[in-house]
C-alpha cells in the first residue's frame, strides 16, 4: 500500500482536483513508479469531455515518465532506480500483439480506457465515494507515482532530463511511428500533414528523418505553421486564408500527394486530403477522434489509394521510443522544443492553455521526494 496524491476527474468537464489516493502493492507483473513528470495528451481532454466514454470518476494521464519505485516478483526488464516512460498498454496475447503490432490490440479499449486492470479489478483506493478508475492507459500518470504494467514500462537512459521524456509514451510516438512504423514513408516522397499541434509536428520532423522530398503543413495557426517550418515542413498551407486546400496542395504538387496525414481530428480534412492523393497515395488518421460525420465516397480511392486508421503511430514503444532518444541525441527529433512546463499543481491552467492553443505540448511536473 502506499499514499499518493491524483488529480482526479468526477464527472464530464470538471475541474480536475487532487485528492489522497491508496495505491496497491504491485502485483508479480506491475511496477510502482514516482512520477518526474507526465505529458498532457489530447486523449486527456476528450475523455474529461467524455467525447470518449471512458468511465468517470477516474484518474487520467498516460503520458508519464519517472523512476521505479518498486516491482512485482516476475519483473525483470526494469529495477528500482531505473528511469523509464510509460506508454500504451495492450494485452500481449491477441493476434495483432504477438505480431507486433499492440497498438491494435483486440483489447485495446480495456487495456487503456476501461479504468481498470484487464482481469477488471482496480489497484487504487479513496476514502468516501466508491468506483475511482485508474490504469488509465496502464498507467494513470497524473499522480505522485503510477501502478504500470510491465508491458508498458520503457527503460531510458539515465543521462536524459525525465521531464523531458514522457511525451514520446503517446504524442511523439503517435505522430513519428505515423510516418516511420504505419505508413513508412519512402525517401524522396510527399507527404502532407493536417494539423501541426503535438502530433502533427512529430509528423514533420519524422518526415524529415525520412528525407521525404515534400513535406507540406497545413493548420490555421499562423505561429504553428512557422515551427513546423523550422522543424522540416518545406511548404505550409494557412487554412485560414487558403478555403481551397486540396488546390492549394496540388498547386506544390500538382500530381498529388503520396502520404496525406490527418491529426487535426477535423472531419472536413478527410475531404481535402482525399482530393490532394496522388494515384496510390496513402491517407493516414490518428484515431480515436469524432469522426461520425466523415462519409467517404470510395470512388475517389479507386486508384490504388489507401485509407488507414493509426493509434499509437503502430509503433512497439519498447523499440520506439530509445528510438526516438537515439534521434533527440542527434538533434534530429527536438520534440523538446514543443513543450511548455507546469507544476502538477496547476493542471487546471496547463489543460486550459492546451485548450486555447497557447501551447503545444504541455508536461506537468512532480515536486522531488523529501528526503
Ligand atoms: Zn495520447
Ligand atoms: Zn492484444
Amino acid at each position: 500500500m502506499k499514499q499518493v496524491r491524483a488529480a482526479v476527474i468526477e464527472r464530464a468537464n470538471d475541474p480536475f482536483v487532487i485528492h489522497d489516493i491508496t495505491l496497491e502493492a504491485p502485483r508479480p507483473d506491475e511496477v510502482i513508479v514516482r512520477m518526474v513528470a507526465t505529458g498532457i495528451c489530447a486523449t486527456d481532454a476528450h475523455v474529461r469531455q467524455q467525447l470518449i466514454m471512458a468511465p468517470l470518476p477516474a484518474i487520467l494521464g498516460h503520458e508519464g515518465a519517472g523512476v521505479v519505485e518498486r516491482v512485482g516478483s516476475t519483473v525483470s526488464h526494469v529495477k528500482p532506480g531505473d528511469h523509464v516512460v510509460l506508454s500504451y498498454h495492450a494485452c500481449g496475447q491477441c493476434k495483432p500483439c504477438l505480431s507486433s503490432h499492440a497498438a491494435y490490440c483486440e483489447k485495446v479499449w480495456e487495456a487503456n480506457f476501461a479504468g481498470a486492470r484487464l482481469d477488471g479489478s482496480t489497484g487504487v483506493r479513496r476514502e468516501g465515494p466508491d468506483g475511482l478508475h485508474a490504469h488509465f492507459f496502464g498507467q494513470s500518470s497524473f499522480a505522485t507515482y503510477a501502478l504500470a504494467h510491465q508491458r508498458n514500462t520503457i527503460k531510458v537512459p539515465s543521462d536524459i532530463p525525465l521531464e523531458i521524456l514522457g511525451p514520446l509514451g503517446c504524442g511523439m510516438q503517435t505522430g513519428a511511428g505515423a510516418i516511420l512504423k504505419a505508413l513508412k514513408v519512402p525517401v524522396g516522397a510527399t507527404v502532407a500533414v493536417f494539423g501541426v499541434g503535438a502530433v502533427g509536428l512529430a509528423t514533420i520532423m519524422a518526415a524529415r528523418i525520412a528525407d521525404a522530398m515534400t513535406v507540406i503543413a497545413i493548420d490555421v495557426n499562423a505561429g504553428r505553421l512557422e515551427l513546423a517550418r523550422e522543424l522540416g515542413a518545406t511548404h505550409v498551407i494557412n487554412a485560414a486564408s487558403d478555403k481551397n486546400i486540396a488546390a492549394a496542395i496540388r498547386q506544390i504538387e500538382p500530381r498529388g500527394i503520396e502520404f496525406v496525414l490527418e491529426t487535426s481530428g477535423r472531419a472536413s480534412n478527410l475531404d481535402a486530403g482525399i482530393a490532394a492523393l496522388a494515384p496510390m497515395g496513402h491517407f493516414g488518421f490518428v484515431a480515436f477522434n469524432d469522426r461520425s460525420e466523415a462519409v467517404v465516397d470510395a470512388a475517389r480511392l479507386s486508384v490504388g489509394q489507401t485509407l488507414q486508421g493509426i493509434i499509437q503511430g503502430d509503433a512497439v514503444s519498447a523499440l520506439m521510443i530509445p528510438e526516438l532518444i537515439g534521434l533527440y541525441r542527434r538533434g534530429r527529433f527536438p520534440f523538446d522544443r514543443l513543450i511548455t512546463f507546469y507544476d502538477f499543481a496547476d493542471i487546471n491552467r496547463a489543460f486550459e492553455d492546451v485548450a486555447a492553443g497557447r501551447v503545444i505540448k504541455a508536461v506537468l511536473r512532480f515536486e522531488p521526494p523529501a528526503v
